[in-house]
C-alpha cells in the first residue's frame, strides 16, 4: 500500500519515523504520481504553494486520512470525493483536558485577583466547584472528555449538542436548548467545529444570555464568536473574561483589539496538538481498514460538515 503525506514539509521529520513504527507494511512518500496511491495523510497548508489540493488524480485512493480534528478546510473541496477522515486521538483529548481544565480553574480560583502586590484582601474564598456551573458547547471526541474532567473536579457541568446524543453521567442539552446552556454557565467551553451552523453562533443576544462575569473558554473554532459583540459585551460586564486559542484569522494579527484587551487571554492555537507518539498508530489503524475494506474509523458527514 503506498501512502502520500500530503503535509507540510516541516511535519515530515516529526511523522515519519512514527508512522513508519506503526505500520511498517506501508510505502510512506513524499511525492510521486498521484494515480499510484492508495491513501492520503492530510494536514492543512499542502500544497504549500497556498492552493488547494487537487484530489481528482488520486483515483486509486481509498481514504484521505487528516492529522487534524478541525476538517473545516478540507471538507468543502469539492475535489474531494474519497472518504475523509478526521483525527481522533488520545493524546488530542488529553490535551485538550488539561486546557480547559487548566482555564477552567484559573476562573473560577479567581487566580487573575489574587496577584501578589503588598495587599491583603481579605473576604470571600471562591465557591467550591459544586456550585459553580459550567457548561460545554459540543459533546464529541474532545467536549465529552473535557466535560467528564470538569464534572470529575466537582464542577455543575451540562453540554449541549446538535442531536442532545445522551452521555452517561452528564446532563446533555439538545439544538433548542442553546439559551437554557448560555444562562447557566459561569463558565463556557467551547467546543465545537466550524460548520455554516456554528458560524457566529455566539452573536450579541446570545452572548448576553452568559450570567455576569462569565468566562467564555474557546478552544474550538474561532468563527464561533462574533469579534465585536464579544468586545461589546466584554466592555459592559468589567468581570467577564474571555480565554480564546483559536481565531477568525490565525495567527491573530498584531494590531487585533484582542491582543491588548485586559480582559481576553490569547494563546496561539495550542491547546491541543495531534501527537505523532499516539495519533500515527490511529492512522495506522484506519489505513489498514482501508486496504481491507473495512468500515473506517471517525468518517466526516460531508452534508454536517464535521
Ligand atoms: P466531534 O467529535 O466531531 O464533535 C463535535 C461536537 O459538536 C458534537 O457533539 C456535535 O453534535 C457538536 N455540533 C456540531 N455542530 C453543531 C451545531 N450546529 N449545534 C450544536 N452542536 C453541534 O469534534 P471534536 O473531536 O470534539 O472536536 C471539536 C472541534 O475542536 C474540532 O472540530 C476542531 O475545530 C477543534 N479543535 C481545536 C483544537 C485546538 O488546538 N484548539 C484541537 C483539536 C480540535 P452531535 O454530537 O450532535 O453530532
Amino acid at each position: 500500500m503506498r501512502i502520500l503525506f500530503a503535509a507540510p514539509a516541516p511535519l515530515w521529520d516529526e511523522w515519519a519515523p512514527a508512522l513508519r513504527a506503526a505500520c511498517p507494511e506501508m510505502e510512506l512518500c513524499r511525492d510521486g504520481d498521484p494515480a499510484g496511491f492508495d491513501a492520503l495523510i492530510y494536514a492543512p497548508g499542502y500544497p504549500q504553494d497556498g492552493t488547494a489540493l487537487d484530489f481528482a488524480p488520486f483515483t486509486r485512493a481509498r481514504l484521505v486520512q487528516s492529522l487534524w480534528a478541525g476538517v473545516e478546510r478540507i471538507v468543502t473541496n469539492p475535489t474531494l470525493t474519497q472518504p475523509l477522515c478526521r483525527m481522533v486521538d488520545p493524546g488530542l483529548a488529553q490535551g485538550m483536558v488539561e486546557y480547559c481544565t487548566g482555564w477552567a480553574l484559573r476562573a473560577h480560583l479567581g487566580m487573575d485577583r489574587q496577584l501578589q502586590d503588598g495587599i491583603w484582601r481579605g473576604g470571600q474564598a471562591p465557591p467550591l466547584a459544586a456550585g459553580r456551573g459550567v457548561t460545554v458547547l459540543g459533546m464529541g471526541e474532545l467536549g465529552r472528555a473535557v466535560a467528564a474532567a470538569l464534572a470529575g473536579l466537582g464542577f455543575r457541568v451540562a453540554g449541549w449538542s446538535r442531536s442532545g446524543r445522551p452521555v452517561p453521567g452528564l446532563q446533555v442539552l439538545a439544538g433548542d436548548a442553546l439559551p437554557q446552556a448560555l444562562n447557566r454557565a459561569e463558565i463556557l467551553v467551547c467546543l465545537l467545529p466550524d460548520t455554516a451552523e456554528t458560524r457566529d453562533l455566539l452573536d450579541a443576544e446570545r452572548l448576553a444570555l452568559l450570567p455576569p462575569g462569565a468566562t467564555i473558554i474557546n478552544a474550538g473554532r474561532g468563527t464561533l464568536i462574533d469579534d465585536a459583540a464579544l468586545l461589546a459585551a466584554l466592555g459592559r460586564d468589567p468581570a467577564a473574561h474571555a480565554v480564546l486559542d483559536v481565531f477568525r484569522t490565525e495567527p491573530l494579527p498584531p494590531g487585533h483589539p484582542f491582543w491588548a484587551h485586559p480582559r481576553i487571554t490569547v494563546t496561539p492555537h495550542v491547546a491541543a496538538a495531534t501527537r505523532p507518539a499516539s495519533a500515527a498508530p490511529v492512522v495506522a489503524r484506519n489505513l489498514r481498514r482501508a486496504m481491507r475494506g473495512e468500515p473506517l474509523l471517525h468518517l466526516v458527514d460531508r452534508t454536517r460538515g464535521y
